[in-house]
């Protein structure tokens, strides 16, 4: 199936998103997660820079995504979150204190993925970070990330232990096999779709959805559970 993949722009702000009403899908995880390396695998060209110095970069990048003959969306790459800074930093991250560009694009209601190392089932700020995710998502998956490097019998056993950890379904996949791209398509696809159910901007509307969460201004000090967890089918 064609993809068609195209770096839209790099946000620092709510002003700096992007006005086109398309669909969106939030990228969260901590630095180093390999979510760079996901996106080129997923739209099969190098259009994200894999990281040399985590951490580094406050932005959200978006990129304009097409497949097949599917709606057009955007994908919005968060700043990974977690890099240690210092014993305080990592400390406050595991709250988490998600930048504001973060709260800004959470702040429109985007489905959400969460990227986990599937090497590191249930890590403190990762559970913390999927509390945030899936309360201020309208709707949210996670992802585990480089399951390449598991052998079968530590693959299965991550698996459980991270659908355990987050009581949800997980998806394995893998930017160097290839492993799982069709599947997170889909998931992309399901979790956009049924957001859309829910807040579809109007046709003529050439404004932002309209955020339904949060405001960047009233970011959530605690995860509520007001939208529960719809699980993949
Ligand atoms: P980011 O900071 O989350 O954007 O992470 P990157 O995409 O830059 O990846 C961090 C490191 O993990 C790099 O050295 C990648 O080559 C490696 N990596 C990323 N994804 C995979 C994967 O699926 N399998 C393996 N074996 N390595 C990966």
């Amino acid at each position: 199936m064609k993809i068609e993949a195209t770096f839209v722009t790099s946000a620092t702000s709510a002003g700096d998103l992007p006005r086109e009403p398309l669909a969106e899908i939030a990228l969260v995880g901590r630095s180093n997660v390999g979510k760079s390396s996901l996106i080129n695998s997923l739209v099969r060209q190098r259009i994200a820079r894999t990281s040399s110095s985590p951490g580094k970069t406050r932005l959200a990048n978006v990129y304009r995504l097409t497949r097949g003959n599917a709606a057009p969306l955007h994908l919005v790459d968060l700043p990974g979150f977690g890099y240690a800074e210092g014993q305080q930093r990592a400390k406050a991250l595991a709250e988490p204190a998600f930048d504001e560009i973060a709260r800004a694009v959470f702040a429109r209601s985007p489905a959400a993925l969460l990227l986990v190392d599937a090497r590191h089932p249930g890590l403190e700020n990762d559970r913390a970070a999927w509390e945030w995710v899936s309360s201020a998502a309208a709707d949210a998956a996670v992802v585990a990330t480089k399951i390449d490097k598991l052998a079968r019998g530590e693959r299965i056993r991550a698996m459980r232990q991270l659908e355990s950890v987050f009581d949800a379904p997980v998806l394995p996949v893998s930017a160097v096999t290839g492993e799982g791209m069709e599947e997170l398509w889909n998931l992309i696809d399901s979790l956009v779709n049924r957001r859309n159910r829910n807040s579809r901007p109007s046709r003529n509307s050439q404004r932002p959805p309209k955020p339904t969460a949060r405001s960047p201004e009233q970011p959530p000090t605690e995860p509520t559970r007001q939208q529960p967890l719809r699980r993949k089918k």
